[in-house]
């Protein structure tokens, strides 16, 4: 058996390995390269393998670092199965049609910079379009958790939850190599304990070769008390004051654990006759996306469920799709709370809420999530005033707020945890998805554990 690596290998994003036997070949996740000088070349190279001898796809999660090459490999010339949860493969719809249209407006944009200074467009196109996103949605075959499913003449995979976002899983392998069976258990990116809406990761059994996450194998979140309180605190005293709460959020995952405070907040009664709009209608499409699948959801929330309470709808709650009822929002001077996208401002109808909001001392923007340097999410963050808002000037008079700790992915001692209910130390062990600190810290860690523990470099193969 050989495993390379093409992505996510000393790295956070680009996920994507290649597990090659007697029997055939699998890949695990195709995963966009995100951030970074190189990611624009890297992204248009050729994969380092040939697409079309691949057998079988299976994909761990959604997040488009992990999907987003799908439509790429797919134009390689890959015509195969794409295995991956219902969930799954309805959230990789939404994210790999905006991803398209992204590369679309990016190629427009290219073009219009470069026809100004009257240089040649001719070699510009987008990475994808939507349409390739469409076409490679074809190939996705969906699989139920915990089922073994077979895969032709060449072994079988099982897919076991692994509560990062909706539909996540941790994929185990069993992959006939001449006359052995070999098991390989990929970790995907493993959720946290105490997610308000999805469960913690699963423990699997100790494999032969285990493929594991480590994007914070080097450090723990601080305890960050109650973020149900502290949303709490800050709507409250904003509707007192008679302003807005401005919640710039990632359409997928993180609007959704939001919604499900607030639903609490609604649902016990102290929070009363406050609207709350989710205005994006990628947000809209993915919170209807996890209302159709609470067999995902964590034992509290299924709980609830069962008993006729959806975590997800709540008196008071607007969901916004069309452009005129957004405007209307901004018309209103009715205390409420926004939820929009983009998550750190860059794009999308947040801008035009911040606008409206941004130089009222009434109102508040809170951050619940990453803000990359350099955004608009990141100044306003760190205390600018004036920002530049669609070729605007704004002062920044609003109150500015943040809630941390909605991390989707276990922390070191998370991390640790999971590896301990193994319940054993697997033959090999590669530590992939996380910078190399992370990733070194997390493999150090493993070995005093007398774990056989390698960090691959991206290009590297190995033969076990
Ligand atoms: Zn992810």
């Amino acid at each position: 058996m050989k495993i390379s690596f093409h992505g996510a290998a000393s790295e956070v994003t680009g996920s994507c390995h290649l597990i090659e036997t007697t029997a055939g070949t699998v890949l695990l996740d195709c995963g966009l390269i995100q951030g970074g000088k190189e990611s624009h070349e890297r992204n248009r190279a050729p994969f380092g393998f040939a697409a079309e001898d691949v057998d079988v796809v299976v994909l761990s999660h959604a997040h488009i670092d992990h999907s987003g090459r799908l439509p790429l490999l797919r134009k390689a010339g890959y015509r195969g199965p794409i295995y991956a949860t219902a969930a799954t493969i309805d959230l990789a719809r939404i994210l790999l049609v905006d991803s398209g249209h992204i590369h679309e407006e990016d190629a427009r944009w290219a073009i219009k910079r470069l026809a100004k200074k009257g240089k040649d467009t001719s070699g510009i196109t987008p990475l994808y379009t939507q349409a390739d996103a469409l076409a490679v949605l074809d190939q996705f075959v969906e699989v139920d958790f915990n089922h073994w499913v077979r895969l032709d003449g060449l072994g079988r995979v099982r897919f076991v939850t692994a509560g990062h976002i909706l539909g996540a899983a941790i994929v185990e392998l069993e992959v006939e190599d001449g006359d052995n069976c070999r098991h390989v258990t990929f970790s995907g990116d493993l959720g946290v304990e105490g997610a308000r809406l999805l469960p913690r990761p699963s423990s699997v059994e100790s494999p032969e070769v285990l493929l594991m996450e480590s994007t914070y194998g080097d450090r723990d979140r601080d305890e960050e008390g109650d973020r149900t309180e502290a949303l709490y605190k800050i709507v409250r005293d904003t509707v007192e004051r008679g302003g807005k709460v401005v919640i710039p959020s990632f359409a997928v995952g993180r609007t959704q654990e939001i919604l499900a405070r607030l639903n609490d907040l609604v649902e016990s009664g102290r929070l009363r006759g406050v609207p709350v709009f989710v205005d994006s209608p990628m947000a809209v499409e993915a919170t209807a996306v996890f209302a159709r699948f609470p067999d995902a959801y964590s034992k509290e929330a299924r709980r609830k469920y069962c008993s006729g309470d959806a975590p997800l709808e709540f008196p008071g709650l607007r969901l916004v799709t069309k452009v005129e009822e957004s405007k209307a929002i901004n018309g209103s001077r009715v205390p409420s709370v926004i939820i929009s996208a983009s998550g750190m401002c860059t794009a999308g109808r947040i801008k035009h809420h911040l606008k409206n909001e941004i130089s009222n001392p009434r109102s508040t923007v809170l951050f619940v999530g990453y803000q990359a340097r350099g955004s608009l999410g990141q100044l306003i963050q760190s205390g600018l005033s004036p920002v530049r808002i669609h070729g605007d000037w704004f002062e920044v008079r609003a109150h500015i707020e943040q809630i941390t700790g909605f991390s989707a992915h276990a922390d070191r001692s998370g991390l640790l945890d999971w590896y301990d209910g193994l319940g054993g130390n697997p033959a090999h062990t590669f530590v992939v998805h996380g910078d190399p600190e992370a990733a070194t810290a997390l493999a150090t860690t493993l070995r005093q554990r007398d774990a056989n523990v390698v960090v691959p470099q991206r290009g590297e193969s190995y033969d076990l």
